[in-house]
């Protein structure tokens, strides 16, 4: 077996695609003009800038003017969240709902806003990674201020009932944020169909540089500035704007939803092969629903063995995985997504994901699928977990 180098943790972050890299160049050297400037290499450079939010508008069916570049996904989320939080306040309302396993750059907003005196309702997941639309609207009351729920989670891929939740929050007049970090590309989005209110996106999740990001939000809806200074994104977020990260974005997001179900097409099956190949082993669990997530993630629990060692097994065979999210296997706490669909923590140890696209190809899925389980077999052989389960010994 000759040694390959796949890479299979999209989720965690993508390539710069040639076309992205070819857009952002120029905006280094040549069209490096700064977008207030009132010369015309500043003029020129506030076109592009126009031009990539009318793409990212586009992808998601929203208007140009709905549309706010930020830093990053987690930006996004953080505006969102503190900024309605902020205007709620003054009416009185000081309640968010959430979920459990939501992105950290939610939760940890959450928690935040917690200890300055905001209640959050974590509403539960189901056992195969669902929030359940009924569950948000019992927990809607009075002072609800906002309802932020993720569009796919990062971990186990399960895709939410977003229009369902977005039709309860218009109903009950609660304003709905999701995190479409790592839908966008995958799903087709219209917000307004969806009954979005506001929504975060990331650029580097999509073939766009690391450090890009932007937030929808519904025309009508004033958000609070969370950086304040110049009169950039209209007024809104200050900061002279990154204009190659920016075109970057345009381009990727452009091409990131141009053909999804094509896409889906030819990721789903070869995703298919490898859950069913893993699946042969002893032991293992598919975490989330089979059938309702992104079309290149799946989630594996492997007992008897430890998900960091399997990771650098993993590498040294030229596979590049994760376990947990990219943001959280820096701890060896278990992730507290596959905690909340009701893993132990024993088994929620030892769980790989895998999110692959196109250039995964189906020699690349037969190279994984001779990999994992001799890699397997031999942590299981050292592990001692393993052995006491083996012996029908409690491990816990
Ligand atoms: N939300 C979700 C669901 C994510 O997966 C991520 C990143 O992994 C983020 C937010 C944060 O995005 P960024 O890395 O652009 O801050």
């Amino acid at each position: 077996m000759e040694k390959r180098f796949i890479y299979a943790d999209n989720s965690a972050t993508t390539a710069v695609s040639q076309e992205v890299l070819d857009a952002m160049l120029p905006h280094f050297t040549k069209a490096y003009g700064n977008a207030s400037s009132i010369y015309k290499l500043g003029r020129d450079a506030q076109k592009d800038i126009e031009t990539a939010r009318e793409k990212v508008a586009k992808a998601i069916g929203a208007d140009p003017k709905e549309i706010f570049f930020t830093s990053c996904g987690s930006e996004s989320d953080n505006w969102a969240i503190k900024g309605i939080a902020e205007n709620m306040a003054k009416k009185g309302k000081k309640h968010i709902i959430t979920s459990v396993f939501e992105h950290h750059a939610v939760l940890h907003t959450c928690e935040y806003l917690e200890k300055h005196g905001y209640e959050v309702t974590y509403v539960p997941v189901s056992a195969d990674g669902f929030v359940n639309p009924e569950d948000i609207r019992n927990a809607i009351r009075e002072d609800t201020a906002l309802v932020t729920i993720m569009y796919a989670n990062n971990e186990i891929g399960t895709i939410q009932p977003i229009e369902e939740i977005g039709a309860i929050c218009r109903e009950k007049k609660v304003i709905f944020h999701t995190d479409a970090v790592q839908a966008v590309g995958h799903v087709e989005i219209d917000v307004k169909a969806q009954n979005i209110d506001m929504l975060s996106l990331s650029g580097h999740k999509i073939h766009a540089q690391k450090g890009i990001g932007a937030l929808y939000v519904r025309k009508g809806i004033t958000l609070p500035n969370l950086v304040h200074g110049g009169g950039q994104e209209r007024n809104k977020r200050a900061g002279t704007e990154n204009v190659p990260a920016i075109v970057g974005l345009g381009v990727a997001i452009e091409n990131a939803t141009k053909n999804i179900a094509e896409k889906n097409a030819i990721i789903t099956p070869r995703r298919n092969r490898l859950i069913d190949g893993i699946l042969k082993l002893p032991y293992t669990r598919l975490n989330g629903d089979r059938d309702k997530r992104l079309a290149g993630n799946l989630n594996i629990s492997i007992e008897g063995i430890e998900g960091e060692s399997l990771l650098l097994m993993l590498d040294l065979n030229g596979i590049c995985a994760s376990s947990g999210s990219a943001c959280t296997s820096g701890s060896l706490d278990p992730s507290h997504v596959l905690l909340s669909i009701g893993l132990k923590h024993e088994v929620a140890h030892g769980s790989l994901r895998l999110s692959i696209e196109e250039d995964v190809t189906d020699e690349d899925v037969d190279y994984i699928l001779e990999v994992i389980p001799k890699v397997v077999e031999r942590l299981r052989s050292m592990s001692p977990v393993w052995e006491k389960m083996m012996k029908g010994e409690s491990y816990e």
